[in-house]
């Protein structure tokens, strides 16, 4: 193992200085993949420099979502004792399930569900799990909202008409978990959005009465705070007194911003969040921690070992259930997850996470500002949001994104909302400072700067 370390840290060496040469990696089309690159698996093996040199070259040509030319996704740049806990935890290559093979991790993980319970008020019956992603922590949230309405689901599978409810800027997870959970993806129902792209309570209160007049049976509401697209907050108090009017099931996805629970000048945008049955938030998004880390936190923690404990002989042989994660998660074998957070944790403190949510939001503001004092740039978002919706001139952000990148030049995507394309910058990277965000903009008006010359 020693020997294949040195190896390892060749290539961690020769990755960072490629992401500092070339930030935004030459993008190979995908018809040419297996030309450019050799990747065939053969039947003899091949000698370690050969080796060695293979890797390096895909290092080279994968995207690079670390830099400061990457906004493309929900997640970007990393924590270096972050990336450090999820090493470790591939070298030890514990799992989740008991106390027996998870020892103190086990601990590791339960320090990071129940103070992030503590952080949003949620009581001491409360309890969580990492997941291994937001997908996975709403799909949860939905099934043990689909047991608690009807117990019988579980051993008898789903019989009558259950109606979820999620707005419709909320993240694609909610159909397809309605499809795997047996609820059925025509039962769940779109709720209208206001401009700024929040969930609108009224219209949720009319679906909810029409479906309760034809007989069926509403017992899931889905909130979002931090839409996939724009970044907006659904009204989590308004929608928590409409959930204790009729008596349902309310799973908030933070996946994406829910971790302004770590700030005390942002937290207000979750206010309410202590009256939801469960809540998750990833700190692979705003927190610079390796994928997948999504912390799903429910209220009452019995309906977790209700929906997802199953008896095991051969598995669950000492300690009690409570030490035992294995009787409270979807998965038997399950990755270390918590380890790298908990690194970042201890490290930085809950003040440190802190800092680098408020950071987010004031590069926000700062990339507002920029597209405000410029009548070449229309603003889509609101100023709640760290996602920027713009559009720069009257260019279709579709082509210009995909010059961005054949250019090497910006790795960034967009996004629609009621129909409109926009380019979307999101701010999530933790190593990103205000130059970085000028940068972005200088960068991206010198390419049309050339391309209107050109
Ligand atoms: C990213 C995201 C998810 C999905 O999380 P994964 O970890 O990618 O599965 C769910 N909801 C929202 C609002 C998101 O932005």
């Amino acid at each position: 193992m020693k020997k294949d370390l040195l190896l390892f840290n060749e290539l961690a060496n020769h990755l960072l200085d490629v992401e500092n040469q070339s930030p935004v990696s030459t993008p190979i089309p995908a018809t040419q993949l297996y030309e450019r690159l050799d990747l065939k698996l053969k039947d003899d093996g091949i000698p370690d420099d050969e080796w060695l040199a293979i890797m390096k070259e895909v290092l080279s040509f994968t995207p690079k979502t670390a830099t400061h030319h990457f906004f493309n996704q929900l997640f970007g740049g990393r924590q270096g004792k972050a990336v450090v806990g999820d090493m470790l935890a591939s070298l030890l290559n514990n799992s989740m399930y008991t106390y027996k093979i998870g020892g103190p991790h086990i601990g590791i993980e339960k320090q990071i569900i129940h103070n992030s319970c503590a952080l949003i008020d949620y009581p001491k019956t409360s309890n969580g799990t990492i997941a291994t992603g937001g997908s996975m922590s709403n799909y949860m949230g939905l099934v043990m909202a689909r047991d608690y309405y009807d117990n019988t689901c579980r051993n008898q599978g789903v019989t009558k008409k259950m109606i979820a409810y999620t707005s419709k800027e909320s993240h694609y997870s909610v159909s397809k978990n309605a499809s795997f959970a047996g609820i059925g993806r025509a039962n769940v129902r779109y709720i209208k959005t206001n401009e700024r792209g929040e969930m609108m309570v009224s219209d949720l209160e009319t679906q909810i009465k029409n479906d309760l007049k034809l007989g069926y049976h509403p017992f899931f509401v889905n909130g979002t705070v931090g839409t996939t697209v724009l970044g907006a907050f659904d009204p989590v108090n308004e929608i928590a007194d409409i959930c204790e009017k009729y008596k349902l099931w309310f799973h908030l996805d933070g996946a994406y911003c829910g971790t302004v629970l770590f700030s005390e000048k942002y937290k207000h945008l979750i206010k309410g969040v202590n009256r939801t049955d469960s809540f998750c938030y990833n700190a692979h998004k705003m927190l610079g921690t390796p994928l997948s880390c999504s912390m799903l936190l429910v209220k009452n923690g019995q309906h977790l070992y209700d929906s997802f404990n199953n008896d095991a002989s051969y598995l669950y042989q000492a300690d009690g259930d409570d030490l035992n994660p294995g009787k409270t998660s979807f998965q038997c074998g399950r990755r270390n997850d918590a380890l790298k957070f908990w690194a970042l944790w201890k490290s930085i403190g809950k003040n440190g996470i802190e800092k680098l949510v408020n950071k987010h939001f004031e590069l926000a503001d700062y990339a507002r500002s920029i597209v405000r004092d410029n009548p070449d740039y229309t603003l889509y978002s609101s100023d709640d949001s760290v996602a920027i919706c713009f559009n720069y001139k009257d260019i279709d952000p579709r082509t210009l994104c995909a010059e961005l990148y054949e250019n090497s030049t910006l790795v960034v995507g967009f996004g629609y909302f009621k129909d409109i394309p926009f380019v979307r910058l999101v701010c999530v990277n933790t190593n990103n400072e205000k130059k970085h965000i000028k940068q972005f903009f200088d960068l991206l008006e010198a390419h049309v700067g050339e391309r209107i010359e050109g």
